[in-house]
């Protein structure tokens, strides 16, 4: 069976200043100076306005950096947006896209996700492509569809293990306090990794890091990265919390060590 590194994820929103967001990243820098990160892989998506400021804190150690959300283009004409290339220039590795609530506040659909993943691929960047059903959709037992449709049109052909990730959100979990039971995670998680399987190759596909994410705390982040398809966490709320976040990191190196 292929290692996964775990990797643990901070999506920091729509969330701090310089003060506040440089206090929290230096807070992590410090964990990890004493902890250490060998078992897992632990990065920060802090919004546009601070990744210059948080990638000088962050220099010459181990924490990775990513975007939120990148645009389709390379560059032009395009006001407000910020290409997939000016986040790489400031040392980004990662980009998050299809983020749920990028889905309801900007109208994205599979097809832009796709393409943003495919700007991320191109700029050297890791996309982490968010998929995940509504509670309506949970409720009508479509999960699997939704979740299946998602990741046939917004996975780019030719992805690899090393230029994706994707990140399983159930949108009725985010920020909600709730989540879905242990099986239930194994099954999409599960199912994910069978329709990589189909698209990108079997073994690619046992490569790739499937992320859970949807109110993971430090209480229940033991139990749901001790899954076999679990191999890490984007934390919304928590990750704005440097106590928390590293306690949900210590639960992926003790699940998977
Ligand atoms: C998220 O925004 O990706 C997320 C999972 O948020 P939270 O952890 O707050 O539910």
């Amino acid at each position: 069976m292929p290692t996964r590194k775990p990797l643990i994820a901070g999506n920091w929103k729509m969330n701090g200043f310089q003060g506040d967001g440089v206090a929290l990243a230096k807070a992590l820098a410090e964990y990890v100076a004493k902890g250490g990160t060998a078992s897992f892989e632990m990065l920060i998506c802090p919004p546009f306005t601070l990744i210059s400021r948080i990638g000088e804190v962050l220099a010459g150690g181990v924490i990775a950096l990513g975007g939120q959300d990148c645009h389709p283009r390379a560059k032009g004409a395009h006001t407000g947006d910020v290409a997939a290339s000016m986040l790489a220039d400031l040392g980004c590795r990662y980009v998050i896209v299809g983020h749920s609530e990028r889905r309801a506040d900007h109208g994205e659909n599979d097809t832009l996700v796709a393409a943003k993943a495919a700007a991320a691929q191109g700029a050297k960047l890791c996309p982490i492509v968010c998929v995940g059903e509504s509670e309506n959709e949970r409720d009508a037992g479509r999960t699997l569809d939704v979740v299946g449709r998602q990741i046939a049109a917004a996975v780019p052909p030719g992805s690899t293990a090393a230029s994706l990730v994707i990140a399983y959100e159930p949108v009725w979990a985010i920020g909600s306090g709730r989540t879905p039971t242990t099986p239930e995670v194994a099954e999409v998680h599960g199912r994910i990794r069978e329709l990589l399987a189909a698209k990108i190759g079997g073994a690619e596909a046992e490569k790739v890091r499937i992320l859970y994410g949807g109110s993971m705390k430090p209480g229940n982040a033991a139990e749901l990265l001790a899954l076999e398809n679990v191999d890490g966490g984007l934390v919304g709320g928590a990750s704005l919390v440097a106590g928390d976040f590293w306690a949900i990191a210590r639960a992926a190196q003790a699940a998977k060590t």
